[in-house]
């Protein structure tokens, strides 16, 4: 059976960079990969330009992992945004930012990221064997046998970075959940995330491709207000979608209720005063055209009235304050009940996994398998969009590397001592 010191399941960025940095530690490391070629989700990420990470500082960026940030903040210490940006620019990929933050290759490829992760796999001597899906694991005197659909290997130390269950088109099938689970290792329960929502009937089908910047929505559930989001929207021809949405549907259940306000940081009350007045001042102008003083397209505009049940071409003189409450709702929270959230096939990540308090946040090992160590979307933690997903995977990649060093050091130190 061949024998390896490191065996990583799974060539995707975070596999790949653990792969990296444990042949750089003297390790001889074999990556199997399902698919025929390593790190197809890469080559999708930020639609094939590659949002790499997201400047600012970690302690800030922590605060973009949900309820997960204790655990992921050794990992994004250990190798923060700037090393990141720093280890491709020393490859001669420069990283820009954008004014919103997030940090893109220059040449705006996924590929080029790839290809430099291939070629210091290359040159560190890490044996990368594509169409070899892992199948089963298990762990024998001190060491593990991997199994696949042709072969067996061996190795002391296993790396599972699967992914998670999304785009399984990518290979991303949730295998490292029944590999993880097979070796004892909890498993939290697992759920689509940086998902659209699915809005049944959706009113604003005929406006899909609308889009809001930095609109201000809430969630309710069962009539009380649960979350308070800031964030870009799209309308789809199902729902809602765009950057705000998808930060927002880790915290969404279908049933729960989205307010959309369409008059940005305007609250009911100051909505409500401000177009009763400017009403009264113009009672021969149309209620569209009061509408239109404020910043909502013209679409929109004559959708809102309709779906308030407001006459085209109602004067002021006439709206009355029964209309006048509806159109006020409809423009600052018009509520839209979620059907359904999007499924794997379309959802980003994964919420849920490999349980985090049965993993040493310091070194990515299992608290429970010696010389089982995990990186990457396998793990319980799903980032927001604007590169903090690709980020984890790299930290963690890179922090499980040290891990393994130091397991290795230790293992080798108590050899030692062996009469
Ligand atoms: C469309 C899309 C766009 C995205 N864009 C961005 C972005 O711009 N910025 C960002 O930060 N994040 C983005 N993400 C999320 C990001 O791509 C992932 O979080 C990241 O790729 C996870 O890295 P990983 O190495 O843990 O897993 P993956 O990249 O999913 O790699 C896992 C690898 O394991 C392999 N594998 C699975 N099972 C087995 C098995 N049994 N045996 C062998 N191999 C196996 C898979 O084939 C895959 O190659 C995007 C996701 C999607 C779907």
């Amino acid at each position: 059976m061949e024998q390896n010191d490191v065996l990583v399941i799974g060539a995707g960025p975070a596999g790949l960079f653990c792969a990296i940095h444990a042949a750089a530690e003297g390790c001889r490391v074999l990556v199997l990969e399902k698919n025929p070629a390593p790190g197809a989700k890469l080559l999708l990420a930020g639609s094939g330009q590659c949002n790499l990470t997201h400047d600012g500082e970690i302690r800030e960026f922590v605060t973009r992992y949900g309820d997960h940030a204790k655990f992921i903040r050794p990992a994004l210490m250990s190798f923060t945004n700037r090393a990141l940006a720093g280890f491709f620019g020393d490859r001669g990929l420069a990283i820009i930012t954008e004014e919103n933050g997030k940090m893109f290759p220059q040449t705006r490829q996924s590929a080029d990221i790839l290809e430099i992760l291939l070629a210091e796999c290359r040159s560190r001597g890490v044996t990368i064997r594509c169409s070899e899906p892992v199948t089963g694991i298990s762990r024998a005197a001190g060491s593990f046998t991997v199994m696949t659909e042709t072969a067996a290997y061996n190795a002391g130390i296993v790396v599972i970075t699967t992914g998670g269950a999304s785009y399984p088109q990518c290979g991303t099938t949730g295998d490292g959940y029944r590999l993880a689970s097979s070796l004892g290792q909890p498993v939290t329960e697992i759920a689509p995330a940086l998902t659209p929502l699915l809005i049944r009937p959706f009113p604003f089908a005929a406006l899909m491709g609308l889009s809001f910047e930095r609109m201000q929505f809430s969630v309710w559930r069962e009539g009380k207000k649960v979350a308070d989001h800031t964030g870009d929207v799209l309308f789809t021809h199902l729902g809602l979608s765009g950057p705000g949405i998808l930060d927002a549907s880790r915290g969404i259940r279908p049933g729960d209720v989205v307010r959309l306000s369409f008059v940005g940081a305007m609250r009911r009350e100051e909505f409500a005063a401000d177009i009763a007045k400017r009403s009264a001042e113009n009672p021969n102008w149309q209620v569209g055209t009061i509408l239109a003083k404020y910043p909502i397209p013209e679409r929109l505009n004559r959708k809102l009235l309709n779906l308030s049940d407001i006459p085209d071409d109602l004067k002021c003189a006439h709206f009355s304050a029964g209309l006048r409450s509806v159109l006020v709702t409809n423009c600052t929270g018009f509520p839209l009940t979620v059907a359904a959230l999007g499924d794997y096939k379309i959802a980003m990540a994964t919420r849920g996994g490999v349980a985090l308090d049965s993993v040493d946040a310091k070194t990515m090992e299992s608290k429970l398998v010696p010389g089982l160590f995990f990186a990457g979307e396998v793990l319980d933690i799903d980032g927001d969009t604007g590169g903090y997903n690709l980020q984890a995977a790299f930290s963690t990649g890179y922090l499980a590397a040290q891990g393994i060093r130091r397991q290795r050091e230790t293992t080798d130190t108590r050899d030692l001592h062996i009469p």
